[in-house]
């Protein structure tokens, strides 16, 4: 997010930074939300373990699942606020861009932690029925 932001702050466009852009804005505001979102899942996840104990795999889903697609859609804005020069090979998001897809299928794929995150609910629900 920061070597967007570096160059968003430096390129003009319509005789202002891109940074000026409220549709830049925008994909700021989201990245921003997405990598809060995904650090506070995964120390929730962290001190649900270390300070209840017992099983967290609901938080741990929650948190992988949250920071995989997360980095995902905020290295995809990356590349997008970067314009041409986000897809030169060589370049730190060109790089992330290829590197962040297996995050999303190993250690359980996505799909995988949101079958664990549906049994976990659907289980606290059923138990206090
Ligand atoms: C870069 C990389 C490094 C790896 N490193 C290791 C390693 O060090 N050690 C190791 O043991 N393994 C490693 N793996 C393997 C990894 O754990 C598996 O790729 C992962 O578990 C997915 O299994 P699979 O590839 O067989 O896909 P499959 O299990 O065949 O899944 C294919 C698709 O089906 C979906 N799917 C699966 N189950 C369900 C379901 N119930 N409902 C809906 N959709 C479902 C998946 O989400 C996925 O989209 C690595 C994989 C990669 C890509």
């Amino acid at each position: 997010m920061s070597e967007a932001l570096g160059r968003a702050t430096k390129r003009q466009l319509f005789g202002a930074a891109m940074t000026r852009l409220q549709l830049v804005q925008g994909q700021i505001a989201d990245m921003a939300v997405l990598i809060d979102n995904a650090a506070l899942q995964v120390y929730r996840a962290a001190w649900t373990r270390d300070t209840i104990g017992g099983r967290t795999s609901r938080e741990a889903a929650m948190a992988k699942l949250v920071a995989t697609e997360g980095a995902q859609a905020v290295i995809d804005a990356a590349v997008q606020v970067m314009g041409g020069a986000g897809v030169v090979s060589g370049n730190t998001v060109e790089r992330l861009y290829r590197e962040i897809r297996a995050l999303r299928i190993y250690e359980g794929a996505s799909e995988v932690q949101k079958v664990i995150i549906a049994g976990q609910v659907i289980a606290a629900y059923e138990a206090q029925a």
